[in-house]
């Protein structure tokens, strides 16, 4: 041990796990980095294919070109759609213009659009739990005709519902979500309205409970909890939340920059986590960071073992 590492402070990091990418993810990234080998720089990609901008900036510097819209994509060249998923009308317009185009969204939403069109062919008007202007709500909205579909944030929301039909309801819900809030709306929905018709539970996906369940199993040991995620990232805002509502003070951080030292004052404890859509090389670069002032003591506390792996498209397997 040097001399100067005998008068830094110790400090014990609980890193939870599960945490960090999820298959969904992992699926995306490898999609556009597979369909950059197969076709070549440029590739476009609608939306950012995750919310994290180290990602985006890496897939940047192979040859990805990101946009909004899809009117910004030139023709002839192939355009990837990110993993919230797209409205019916995006792949659509992209066949119109003769565009080859490869889906990235995340299966487990898939499986939302498709329960959505066969809940609206049943006849029956969708309660759709989720967060306004989330690029995979503006998806799901985007599987079924105008109207079709009403979305709820909150317990006062349900309040003040007035469906078409009370009796010819059934509700889905956006996969990143906190699990214990979803639980409450979905209880006030079968509450007010007996007959809706749902999942069982919500379509809080896998990897979102399972993080939210590894967070909370550190947070009351901890004095503080730092999640790496983008400000944009919904199931990494809601680690946050999950931390704080276990009574401990919670920040998100993008990269291990963003970590105020006047945070850890009076800190013993600390414990880290990062939500879906960021890379487990984020998590080590916050160590590292961590290592310049302290002797840091990591245990990682896991809550489950995550083995998920979604299949890639046909024709983009690596050789
Ligand atoms: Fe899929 Fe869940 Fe990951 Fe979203 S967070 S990409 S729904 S596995």
């Amino acid at each position: 041990m040097t001399h100067a590492e005998t008068e830094k402070p110790r400090i014990r990091l609980l890193v939870a796990a599960p945490r960090g990418f999820c298959a969904g993810v992992d699926r995306a990234i490898k999609i556009v980095e597979l369909a950059i080998e197969k076709y070549g720089a440029p590739v476009y990609v609608r939306h950012e294919i995750v919310h994290n901008r180290y990602v985006v900036d890496e897939l940047k510097k192979l040859g990805a070109i990101f946009v909004e819209e899809l009117d910004e994509v030139p023709d002839g060249v192939p355009v990837v759609f990110s993993a919230h998923g797209v409205p019916k009308a995006v792949p659509h317009k992209a066949e119109q213009r003769g565009l080859e185009y490869l889906d990235a969204t995340c299966p487990l939403v898939s499986k939302v659009h498709r329960q959505a069109e066969r809940q609206v062919e049943a006849g029956r008007h969708i309660i759709f739990v989720g967060h306004a202007n989330h690029p995979e709500v503006i998806g799901t909205f985007g599987q079924v005709d105008d109207g079709m579909m009403t979305l709820v944030e909150t317990l006062e929301d349900v309040a003040d519902l007035s469906p078409p039909d009370p009796e010819k309801l059934s509700f889905l819900t956006q996969t990143t979500l906190s699990v214990d809030d979803t639980r409450a709306i979905v209880d006030a929905l079968k509450n007010r309205f007996p007959s809706i018709i749902g999942p069982k539970g919500e379509d809080i996906c896998y990897a979102t409970s399972n993080r939210q369940d590894a967070v909370k199993n550190i947070a009351q040991s901890c004095d503080l909890v730092l999640v790496i995620g983008a400000p944009n990232s919904s199931n990494s805002l809601r680690l946050v939340e999950v931390a704080e509502r276990e009574g401990t003070t919670s920040y998100l951080i993008q990269r291990a920059d963003e970590i105020d030292f006047s945070w850890m004052k009076n800190v013993k404890t600390l414990g880290l986590t990062a939500g879906a859509s960021a890379p487990e090389i984020l998590v080590r670069e916050v160590v590292t960071q961590l290592e310049q002032q302290y002797i840091v003591d990591e245990e990682k506390v896991v809550t489950a073992d995550e083995r998920m792996v979604f299949k890639l498209p046909r024709g983009l397997e690596p050789a």
